[in-house]
């Protein structure tokens, strides 16, 4: 039997059509609807709370849904009048307010999950993905806070908007079902989750958790895949993570988007933690965790850049040792403050210290990578290609960073973890043999 909703709709037309889209939704994803109390696994009672009486009535239908059934969830008007609700019947499953059908329906997730049937049901449960099956993208927020002046991404998605934890969870633990063995996770500013929410206290198997970058980080470490960061900021507080990259429970990969080392370009940037003191932030995340893995990205030919400010961020890269960059010339984005900027740089000069720079990190990561020769390691294959087994390490994140390639041990696939001795290595990548 697929599983149950009861519906009791009370109110005024706005709140029937708030019923008829949780109920679309339900029937979307494969719930029944139950005319009766008792064959419902539970219960949504949709509010009024516009007159006394409006009020008198939702009252007595909660009591009654949950005298009849027991496992009610409360949406409407009434939901909104502060803690009146719960209050009264404090052993409800959720309460929201009117025009909520995204909170209805994760109430009901969490409470009533969806059954999936492999021969009626339109979508897999882990829903439908474009990487390949054995890693994927888990974006925790959307949105951001900052103002980067070349950036226009908050104007296009708004402010920092995290997703519950417990949602993010159950995505992470179904992809992890599905056949996944790498979570990337993703958003604008990875390191500012659940500032926006006060670092509210979620709850995930039971257990209180704070929506907090660390307390996620933590869990998600738990579920038994690779967890590898992206989009973090160096914020005093992403070193609490790095314990848990020295313990072997996520990757020891950080993807810190630096932009850039001048003081001067970073402050007309306006980037976030531009104030930190980054060298020395690096040097004690290395200590904490030796094996780390740090991809960065860079803008040069920022508005202003003098030849004194590119050489600082030479010498950043010196200093650094980051083993992975990437580098673009600056180009204006419209709608950007950054394009009121005094003093562009030409193009031309643009382009030469894009090379001068990709030149320059080149010999680092090349150093880098020749460290690793003769050391062995765990690979995520990602495709057989001909003889050559196409995988990468914890210091590769698909499409942007090397890959590590060795000739095919017989039975091998895609999804697959293999161990294999370094043997080689180039700019990017590592040639490696397999290793019982
Ligand atoms: S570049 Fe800056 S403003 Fe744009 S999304 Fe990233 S942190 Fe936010």
């Amino acid at each position: 039997m697929p599983p149950q909703v009861g519906i009791v709709s009370l109110g005024c037309p706005k709140a029937l059509v708030d019923s008829e889209l949780i109920v679309t939704r339900l029937r979307a994803e494969g719930y029944e609807i139950s005319p009766e109390y008792r064959d419902a696994d539970l219960v949504v009672v949709n509010t009024c709370g516009f007159i006394d009486e409006a009020v008198a009535e939702s009252l007595e239908s909660i009591q009654e849904a949950l005298s009849e059934n027991g496992r009610v969830i409360v949406t409407g008007c009434l939901g909104a009048k502060g803690t009146l609700v719960s209050d009264r019947f404090p052993h409800l499953l959720a309460v929201t307010g009117p025009h909520a059908s995204d909170e209805v329906m994760q109430a009901i997730h969490r409470h009533l999950p969806p059954e999936h049937d492999p021969y009626t049901s339109l979508i897999p449960p882990q829903g439908i993905k474009l990487t390949p099956g054995h890693y994927a993208y888990l974006k925790i927020s959307e949105g951001c806070n900052h103002r980067c002046s070349f950036c226009i991404i908050p104007s296009l998605r708004g402010e920092l908007a995290s997703r519950p934890l417990h949602e993010v969870m159950e995505e992470a633990e179904r992809l992890i079902d599905s056949g996944v063995r790498e979570l990337l996770v993703i958003s604008q500013d990875t390191s500012a989750y659940g500032v926006d929410l006060r670092y509210r206290t979620g709850f995930w198997k039971g257990r209180p958790v704070k929506t907090r970058f660390l307390q996620l980080t933590r869990e998600l470490g738990e579920l038994g895949a690779w967890v590898r960061l992206h989009y973090v900021y160096p914020y005093p507080h992403v070193d609490e993570v790095l314990p848990l990259m020295a313990a072997g429970k996520i990757l020891p990969y950080l993807d810190v988007p630096f932009q850039h080392a001048s003081p001067r370009i970073l402050r007309d940037m306006r980037r976030p933690a531009r104030s930190e003191n980054t060298l020395s932030r690096i040097e004690r995340w290395r200590e904490t965790c030796p094996e780390l893995t740090i991809r960065s990205t860079f803008i040069v030919g920022f508005p202003g850049e003098s030849e004194d400010d590119f050489e600082a961020l030479l010498e950043f890269l010196d200093r650094a040792q980051l083993d992975r960059v990437g580098c673009f010339a600056y180009s204006p984005v419209e709608g950007a403050s950054a394009n009121a900027l005094p003093d562009p740089v030409p193009e031309k000069i643009k382009q030469e210290r894009v090379q001068r720079f990709m030149t320059h990190q080149a010999e680092i990561s090349a150093a880098r990578l020749q460290k690793k020769i003769g050391t062995l390691m765990d690979v995520l294959v990602d495709a057989i290609e001909g003889d050559t087994v196409v995988a990468r390490s914890a210091a590769d994140a698909p499409e942007i960073d090397g890959q590590v390639l060795f000739k095919g041990s017989s039975g091998i696939q895609a999804g697959d973890m293999a161990r294999v001795k370094i043997l080689n290595a180039d700019e990017h990548d590592l040639y490696a043999e397999p290793v019982a």
